[in-house]
């Protein structure tokens, strides 16, 4: 079976956890990013009667991971918001009468009684909870219908459970079998730590941008392999590409202001590449799979440890030597700071632009951005708190639709106890405080791994692997 998923050795605790499984055990299983947990549900699913679902946040991935699975020949599809009713149907059919041994299914459609309807006429042996930090709400991206989950379970019989995640402090392994309503003597947790030992981490002290293109110019010419420059802002990613075509280096640029055609070019040239280089936005980089990627640079410091390990994550998934290098230089963290202003508008800002919309109810299919923000700021054209703004009046029911699509509403109307102004005031608040501890990050005189280990207060089991380690050799 091994050979259809073209694994010639298991990794980490993948054997353990595989016959846990096929024992029928519950399992939690903490495994780094590009480790491999989909094959600890994959794998056991095919050896077991009926079928497996699998709970999975990621809607924009599903559908790539069914794909591979349907190339491998595997019975797997997914059913996601992405469908439209026929093909929902369709495929409600299909599992009705068999068809799948895999089944992908979003958190907000296994509520759904047509769904429900067609997999209770399934046995379902296994239940798989990717992301499953998802649940916790001390977790750092905790989704609501997650909290459903447990229920899920009981409508499904309780079958055999197997929740996965990269990232899980204490605190959120303890509320995931909380939530997943499993007592802790009927689960057993399989930890692997938070990184794949090939992975090096370093930081480079940089005194202005200036020396921080040369030092990364440097790095490039001694280093092998594919590589990912990440920056935090498209500006300063296009002017380190010019600079870069100065120096005739050759590389390629990924960011949301590209067409999507060109991002797709982009995007597919880069994962046939072997030594491609890729200046890139967080846009680029979800769901990727390239098990060769030698280099992640980040020329930015992100604005948090989780968005900075999630994309280091990327880095050498097929076991060789790789490097992750963070260019800090301090003028970057006013970037980040203004990332933060940006995300978290305060009461009055809401307020005001409510007001606003309000008052242009009747226009409100002819406004775009541009327009909106010049109404509601003077100073500084940059300021994106809009599309932060409208997501919030959006989810407390004050307005619906889409500005950019011509359909944005009014729907409500304002009250001051709406929003809490604490609650915002500590939004803002954790935000700093995880760019701080980024920031941390690159002052630690200790160890890098276990820097970000006790971050996430993940078990360390050592490192070796790290510029600071490397020095104290
Ligand atoms: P994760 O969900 O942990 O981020 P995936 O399950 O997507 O990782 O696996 C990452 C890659 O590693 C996939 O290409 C997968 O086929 C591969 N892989 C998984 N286990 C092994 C293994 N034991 N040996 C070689 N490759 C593996």
């Amino acid at each position: 079976m091994c050979e259809t998923f073209g694994v010639s050795q298991f990794r980490g605790q993948q054997e353990a956890i595989i016959k846990h499984v096929l024992n029928l055990g519950n399992s939690l299983v903490l495994m780094p990013t590009g480790m491999g947990k989909s094959l600890c549900y994959q794998l056991p699913a095919l050896g077991m009667p009926g079928i497996c679902v699998v709970i999975s946040p990621l809607i924009a991935l599903m559908k790539d991971q069914v794909a591979a699975l349907q190339k491998k020949g595997l019975p797997a599809e997914f059913i996601n918001s992405s469908l439209g009713k026929t093909e929902r149907m369709e495929r409600y059919a299909k599992l009705t009468s068999g068809d799948y041994k895999l089944l992908y299914v979003s958190p907000e459609r296994f509520q759904k009684k047509e769904f429900l309807d067609a997999v209770s006429k399934q046995t379902v042996s296994l239940l798989a909870i990717d992301e499953a930090h998802c649940i916790s709400q001390w977790g750092h991206d905790f989704r609501p219908d997650y909290t459903k989950i447990s229920w899920f379970r009981e409508v499904l019989g309780f079958p055999t459970t197997i929740a996965l995640t990269a990232t899980a402090s204490k605190r959120v392994q303890e509320d995931i079998l909380i939530q997943l309503g499993i007592d802790k003597d009927k689960i057993r947790i399989f930890d692997d730590g938070l990184f794949r030992p090939n992975l090096k981490l370093s930081v480079v002290d940089c005194f202005d941008t200036e020396s921080k293109y040369n030092s990364i110019l440097k790095d490039l010419e001694k280093s092998k392999g594919a590589t990912i420059i990440y920056f935090s802002l498209i500006q300063e990613l296009e002017k380190f590409s010019h600079w870069m075509d100065t120096k005739r280096k050759k590389h390629s640029v990924y960011h949301g202001k590209l067409s999507a055609d060109r991002r797709n070019k982009v995007q597919s040239l880069f994962l046939k590449s072997e030594d491609g280089i890729l200046l890139a936005t967080n846009a680029f980089g979800m769901g990727i799979d390239k098990p060769n990627i030698r280099n992640i640079y980040h020329a930015q410091i992100p604005g948090s440890i989780e968005s900075y390990y999630q994309e280091i994550g990327r880095a050498g998934r097929d076991g060789d030597p790789s490097f992750c290098k963070l260019y800090y230089c301090q003028d970057d963290l006013t970037v980040q700071m203004e990332f933060i202003e940006w995300q978290n508008p305060d009461l009055n800002y809401l307020k005001k632009l409510f007001t606003l919309l309000s008052q242009k109810q009747n226009e409100l299919s002819g406004l775009d951005y541009g327009t909106l923000q010049s109404y509601m700021t003077f100073k500084n054209k940059g300021d994106h708190r809009i599309q932060t703004a409208l997501t919030l009046l959006a989810s407390r029911g004050l307005i619906s639709g889409d500005l950019e699509r011509g359909t944005l509403q009014i729907e409500g109307s304002w009250s001051d106890s709406i929003f809490s102004e604490s609650e915002l005031l500590d939004k803002k608040k954790e935000n700093q405080k995880r760019l701080y501890q980024t920031v941390l990050y690159t002052k630690t005189e200790e160890c890098r791994r276990k820097f970000i280990h006790e971050y996430f207060d993940s078990t360390f089991h050592g490192c070796g692997n790290c510029d600071l380690c490397l020095k104290a050799l």
